[in-house]
């Protein structure tokens, strides 16, 4: 049974036990799926009877309410099971949380319950051939007609395509400009299987992916009635949005369970290999890949579940979220590069999990947001943050003669305010920061003045040829740093020297 943490209910314990041993009785099944190359209609089937599809759902529409931390504890397990798990995730992404968050309460009855219990599996329709990365570029077009939409497109790499009921998609309702420029082209519909004009065009082979369909889907003027409409007109992408976190989490926690297997399967592995009349378990080299599976696994996991516990707190975790699925996926790959190398030849043969671990890992990857996608929102949204973006600012400290960072008052702070002193200032921090460029905040701060004197002065002094700017698309001035000449003008020379005290005088010049 997989540790649980201290901070998780009685209630997510037991779950997890129950989902543990489920797990445990039903690998064997999965893995004849997986050889046969069938879909695990039979092992679907006794997860939904199990009400595990209604981990994350609340109890008055028929689900365990076991919030994000419990639907980890699911995917965690169920991902053992490998085609069950990517189709739980899938079903649980098709809507779960842009249904809590944006259906009328009416939507909200007449599709939870059936969620939860798992009687009909959900797709998640975002990609098409022209849409990926960039997801808000879809070409799915949904034109209003009387009380009803005609969608027409093509959706691609559709995990569950075809042995999916329920088909969450993302059309456009707009060909506005200015619609497009503020994302409120877009808007959010369930179609269902069977509805005329809605098909299945063609299965994917991936790799990774032996028995879990997912494929291409074609609308031809597909009828369906607003009732079906998730979400405002427009609102499609806010719609996307408002379940990322969640999404991103889940797509990686599907992952952690199988990394927990190929160390059960490297110790025992190992323990029974014989090289140079040695178990291959007493190889230091074989050691330190399965003790970094070990760690991998362990940090994955404890993130995971920290990023979980975010989201049952009511937080918005967008950073952890992306780091969460980035990490985990790669921790993946990784772990089945490590295992296949620990294994030798027979970590290559599909007869044991290894190089499936690898494939899967490159599958995560690449799906829901690829990991350039992930670290570009990692990087966006933390370079908002304040945290990181407080002040670093060096000063020269006369007793150890040196630059260190400082929350010490410039020296010329309290100088007039002129052309002289700016130049001393700018010139000063070259040698503090021979390389960096100053920004008019940096420069305002240390003389004290405010932001259009500070503007003035700087453009006289590049009139001058004294200082050089760089400047943003509106030709504002950004940073700032002083010329050679302006050097000259602001110092002399040996303002700017400096040498160790080991350094003989002789060899000065
Ligand atoms: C196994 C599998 C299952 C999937 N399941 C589903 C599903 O159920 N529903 C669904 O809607 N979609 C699904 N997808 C689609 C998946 O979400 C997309 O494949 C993914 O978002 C990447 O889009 P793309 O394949 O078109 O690659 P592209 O967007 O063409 O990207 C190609 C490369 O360019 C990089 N790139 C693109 N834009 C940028 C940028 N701005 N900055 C830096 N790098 C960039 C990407 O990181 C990637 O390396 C699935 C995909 C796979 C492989």
């Amino acid at each position: 049974m997989s540790e649980s943490y201290f901070w998780w209910t009685e209630e997510q314990k037991k779950v997890a036990r129950e989902v543990g041993q489920f797990v445990e009785e039903n690998f064997t099944a999965a893995e004849e799926y997986y050889w046969k190359k069938e879909f695990p209609w039979h092992l679907v089937k006794r997860v939904a009877e199990k009400g595990y599809f209604g981990a994350g759902i609340p109890r008055e529409y028929g689900g365990m309410e076991l919030g994000a931390t419990g639907s980890c504890i699911v995917a965690e397990e169920l991902g053992r099971l490998y085609a069950v798990g990517h189709v739980f995730v899938v079903s649980m992404l098709a809507g779960l949380e842009q249904i809590l968050k944006y259906a009328t309460e009416e939507q909200k009855k007449k599709w939870l319950p059936k969620l939860a219990k798992g009687d009909e599996l959900g797709a998640v329709c975002i990609t098409e051939p022209f849409a990926g990365s960039d997801a808000a570029n879809v070409m799915t077009t949904a034109e209003k007609d009387g009380d009803e939409w005609i969608i027409n497109g093509k959706k691609r790499y559709i995990t569950g395509a075809g042995v999916s009921d329920r088909y969450f998609i993302y059309a456009k309702t707009s060909e506005e400009k200015s619609d497009r420029k503020q994302y409120a082209h877009l808007t959010s519909f369930l179609v269902e299987k069977g509805t005329p004009g809605f098909s299945l065009e063609r299965i994917n082979p991936l790799i990774g992916f032996e028995n879990v369909p997912n494929g291409y889907l074609s609308f031809e003027d597909v009828r369906i009635p607003d009732e079906n409409r998730i979400g405002p007109v427009g609102k499609g992408w806010n719609v996307m949005m408002a379940g990322l976190n969640f999404e991103r989490l889940i797509a990686g926690a599907v992952f952690v369970g199988t990394l927990k297997d190929i160390i059960k399967l490297l110790f025992h592995y190992t323990q029974r290999r014989v090289q140079f009349r040695r178990t291959t378990d007493r190889y230091q080299g074989n050691q330190n890949e399965i003790a970094e599976i070990i760690s991998m696994y362990r940090m994955g996991r404890v993130f995971s579940y920290y990023c979980a516990k975010e989201i049952d707190d009511g937080k918005e975790p967008m950073i952890n979220s992306s780091i969460a699925k980035m990490v985990i996926s790669e921790y993946v790959r990784k772990a089945g590069q490590k295992a296949i190398q620990v294994m030798g030849g027979d970590g290559l043969t599909k007869f044991y999990f290894a190089e499936r671990l690898m494939r899967e890992g490159k599958i995560g990857e690449i799906v829901a947001g690829t990991t350039d996608i992930q670290k570009m929102i990692i990087y966006r949204f933390s370079s908002m943050l304040p945290d990181y973006n407080a002040s670093m600012r060096m000063r020269w400290n006369e007793d150890i003669n040196a630059p260190i960072i400082s929350n010490a008052d410039s020296k010329f702070k309290g100088f007039e305010v002129n052309e002289e002193n700016i130049l001393k200032v700018i010139a000063h921090d070259y040698k503090v920061n021979p390389g960096l460029y100053m920004t008019i905040d940096d420069i305002r701060e240390d003389i004290g003045t405010g932001r259009s004197k500070t503007r003035k002065i700087v453009e006289s002094l590049e009139e001058q040829g004294l200082v050089v700017t760089y400047r943003d698309r509106a030709s504002n001035i950004k940073l700032v740093k002083a010329t050679y000449v302006g050097l000259q003008k602001a110092f002399p020379k040996e303002y700017y020297e400096w040498y160790p005290e080991w350094y003989a005088d002789a060899d000065k010049f």
